[in-house]
């Protein structure tokens, strides 16, 4: 099931260039791997709470960070990503996600378990 990885592919090198956005690829807030196609602005501090900043996140973290926490918790904490990421639930989403494609999302629709 091992992708083919071939540097002297003639085809891998047109891909490359077809695609040549290098510079854009700005890492996730919450969970530091790049971003992928969908890059969602995400308020630390909530719009409504008059946050103004806005940091990139992948979708499947930001509905973690707002299925977790309560619009207060979340200005509490503010651009305090590290208070987040401290915060067991944050923690174990954050590992468990760090080996998923970019551009990987799950429906959480459903709390498993
Ligand atoms: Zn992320």
């Amino acid at each position: 099931m091992a992708r083919k990885r071939s540097k002297h592919d003639p085809y891998g090198d047109l891909q490359r260039e077809e695609e040549d956005a290098p510079a854009a690829v700005v890492p996730c807030w919450l969970c530091g791997r790049p971003t992928g196609k969908t890059i969602v602005w995400h308020h630390p501090v909530p719009k409504s709470r008059g946050g103004r900043d806005v940091v990139p996140m992948h979708p499947i973290c930001q509905q973690t960070l707002i299925s977790n926490f309560t619009n207060s918790e979340l200005q509490r904490h503010g651009m305090d990503v590290e208070g987040l990421l401290a915060t067991p639930t944050i923690r174990k989403f954050v590992d468990w996600v760090a080996n998923k494609d970019p551009d990987f999302t799950a429906p959480m629709v459903k709390k498993q378990r």
